[in-house]
């Protein structure tokens, strides 16, 4: 009231000359005077605003956009050796805002044009997002803007000489994934979606190392109207080292899609699945695994490896999503199988270790034996006649290994069945491990029937990592390890944030047990049923096997080899399948083994495997120099030498009670009483 009283008086001479009338237009006059001059000086602040060199002030002063996230980096996902498999690139999303473009008329066309030069943006788009959000201070125009494109249209936005009327538009930070090996080890490696969530594979066990924490920056006007910021700035996310070995995953990828190359035909691909899995039995690492078909990491959503876009077209939504689920299915870890011969070694090496045989037994194969109501057949339907130990496994004679399981009997049978991780999760540090203990028989469940064809590795399955894994143990003295495919955390910087020692779960057989098993394991290479697949120069060992599917008599087989090298303390284990071979006779062992064989000829000189030669020089040197040396030059490179031993044993029941670790020894490649 005062201060209106005050104008008045102010004014009060006004009134003397002029009519009230006249009074009231000139008070008004001088209002809008006033007025126009708070519009221009907010104009001018406007302006600079929207002409500085940051459109983020522009945000900053509307009230919707007081804040700003600052988008983190996920991590890398690298190799063994530090070779990125994926990464995030800095890109940059194109934002409009409309309210400010159309402020001034004079602005559209111009910045329209920019649009379309810089982005390759329609000026319909434009004119689209417009008439639908006139008001919008926010519209999303372009993602994934590269840094050279941004950088483009950042210096013409500067250049107000050439361009002057370009306004609303400026660039958000963003990051986009990317696989620079684009289909290689895609489902151990995974994708990501919306953002920063990892499907399969590696991006998803890890999605939350990989992942940091948004940084924000905060905008507020100070007493003098200026903006003032603080800055939270953002936390990137951690490295991921991985175990694979991406030139040895090339070579076992390579071999893969040649062989199904070379036996695709009449719209098939060569086989329904090929797998491999490459692993250090010393320490459960995965240095390589594979299954066939792969996907672009880049685009997995394209299925045009196996389906023609008319194909494609034709599937309903839910076909498609199968389809997809179907080709990210990682072989290796989700998939469970009969296992067929591979088992046999673990069937020989229960015996052993129980006590049931002693491995200087023979037995009698007429071709079938006899069990319960049943005559199950040897593969060999004449018959293998006698048999010792060694060459019921070189040669896979069913009938010799039902006898050695019968002398076992159930209860050791199906406990060693859990002993050797069937059934159970092996821990893989991968998503989507298939549960297998509904798969197996128990000791109350398994009848007479059931323990002679488990024996051979029917009637209950597997998954490839359950039986690699094991299969280590089987060969290294009898350690069972956790596979795993990580093997260490970095920060951003490559500092090492946490490193993955081996972890050995527990034991499952003696070392001599082991020993003996390798022996029988070397027979299928010299004698057996592997024969064909000897890489000249190497000392393998290794078993086969030719699954017939279920239901049986449909013809339908899994192959598999897995094998290792050398002889004398494995540096290498190496698990080949070819489920349904796309060839008329599937039970044709020769495939896998070719394939095998083409792998481990590439494979081992490559990983620098000893060689026999190597080995014989080794044992040469060892003889010639004093008693008590050292293990000679075999490198347990990945081995931590700090590691604690984890050893479990719960209830000793099959722990070799004069077995003496002699892990440290391992480690440091040095003998007791040796520096
Ligand atoms: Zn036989």
């Amino acid at each position: 009231m005062a201060e209106k009283k005050r104008k008045k008086n102010r004014f009060g001479f006004l009134a003397k000359k002029f009519p009230i009338r006249m009074q009231r237009k000139l008070v008004m006059l001088f209002m809008a005077i006033i007025l126009a001059f708070v519009a221009l000086i907010g104009r001018i602040t406007y302006i600079n605003v929207t002409r500085g060199s940051s459109y983020t002030r522009i945000v900053l002063d509307q009230q919707n956009y007081s804040s700003r996230v600052i988008p983190y980096k996920r991590g890398d996902i690298v190799d063994r050796n530090g070779t990125r498999i994926a990464t995030s690139e800095r890109v940059y999303n194109v934002i409009l805002d409309v309210a400010v473009m159309t402020d001034d008329e004079a602005n559209i066309d111009p910045t329209i044009r920019v649009l379309e030069e810089c982005f390759g943006i329609s000026e319909q788009t434009v004119k689209d997002t417009i008439e639908e959000n006139p008001e919008s201070r926010y519209s999303i125009m372009a993602t994934g803007v590269d840094y050279e494109t941004a950088r483009k249209f950042n210096e013409i936005n500067a250049d107000n000489e050439n361009y002057p009327n370009i306004a609303g538009v400026w660039l958000e930070e963003d990051y986009n994934r990317s696989y620079p090996y684009s289909t290689l080890a895609s489902d151990v490696i995974g994708f990501t979606y919306s953002g920063n969530v990892g499907a399969i594979g590696i991006e998803s066990a890890y999605n939350d190392v990989l992942n940091g924490t948004d940084g924000r920056e905060y905008g507020y006007l100070d007493s003098d109207s200026s903006v003032e910021r603080t800055v939270k700035a953002a936390k990137n996310g951690n490295t991921v080292v991985s175990t694979i070995d991406i030139t040895l995953q090339s070579i076992v990828e390579k071999c893969i899609v040649e062989f199904n190359q070379q036996h695709a035909g009449d719209g098939n691909p060569g086989s329904k699945n090929t797998a491999v899995i490459v692993m250090n039995p010393n320490t459960g690492e995965i240095l390589a695994e594979a299954s066939y078909p792969n996907f672009d990491l880049n685009d997995p959503r394209d299925l045009s490896i196996l389906y023609t876009e008319e194909q494609w077209d034709k599937l309903t939504e839910e076909e498609q999503i199968n389809a997809m689920n179907d080709l990210w299915r990682n072989f290796c870890v989700s998939d469970a199988f009969e296992p067929g011969s591979t088992m046999k070694p673990f069937t020989v090496a229960a015996g052993l270790e129980t006590g049931a045989i002693t491995g200087d037994e023979t037995y009698y194969c007429g071709g079938s034996l006899h069990v319960g109501d049943d005559d199950i057949g040897c593969h060999l339907r004449s018959g293998h006649g006698t048999q010792t130990v060694q060459g019921s496994i070189a040669n896979s004679c069913n009938v010799a290994l039902m006898q050695i399981a019968e002398s076992i009997g159930v209860e050791d049978f199906t406990r060693y069945q859990r002993v050797f991780g069937f059934g159970e999760y092996t821990g893989i540090d991968l998503p989507a491990e298939a549960a297998t203990s509904a798969l197996l028989y128990t000791s109350e469940t398994m009848t007479s029937v059931d323990l002679a064809t488990n024996s051979f590795g029917q009637s209950f399955n597997v998954t490839m990592t359950q039986m690699a894994s094991a299969f280590c143990s089987l060969i290294n003295g009898g350690y069972y390890y956790e596979p795993h495919v990580v093997r260490q955390i970095q920060d951003e910087d490559g500092n090492v944030i946490e490193t993955k020692n081996p972890v050995l779960l527990h034991k499952t057989i003696s070392s001599e047990t082991s020993d003996q098993i390798k022996e029988y394991l070397r027979a299928v290479m010299d004698y057996g049923t592997g024969q064909s697949a000897q890489v000249e120069g190497y000392d393998i060992g290794a078993k086969t096997g030719t699954a017939e599917k279920l239901p049986r008599g449909n013809g339908k087989y899994l192959l598999s080899f897995i094998g290792y090298a050398p002889q004398e303390n494995p540096e290498v284990l190496i698990y080949v399948v070819v489920d349904e071979p796309n060839v008329d006779a599937q039970d044709n062992s020769a495939l896998v083994l070719d394939l095998s064989k083409q792998i481990m000829e590439e494979a081992f000189p490559y990983l620098g495997i000893t060689t026999i030669e190597e080995s014989e020089a080794e044992e040469g040197e060892q003889a010639a120099s004093e008693e008590g040396q050292n293990f000679g030059d075999t490198e347990y490179t990945d081995y931590d030498e700090n590691y604690v031993d984890t050893y479990d044993n719960p209830d000793g029941a099959y722990v070799d009670e004069d077995y003496d670790p002699d892990l440290d020894d391992w480690a440091s490649g040095d003998s007791p009483g040796e520096e």
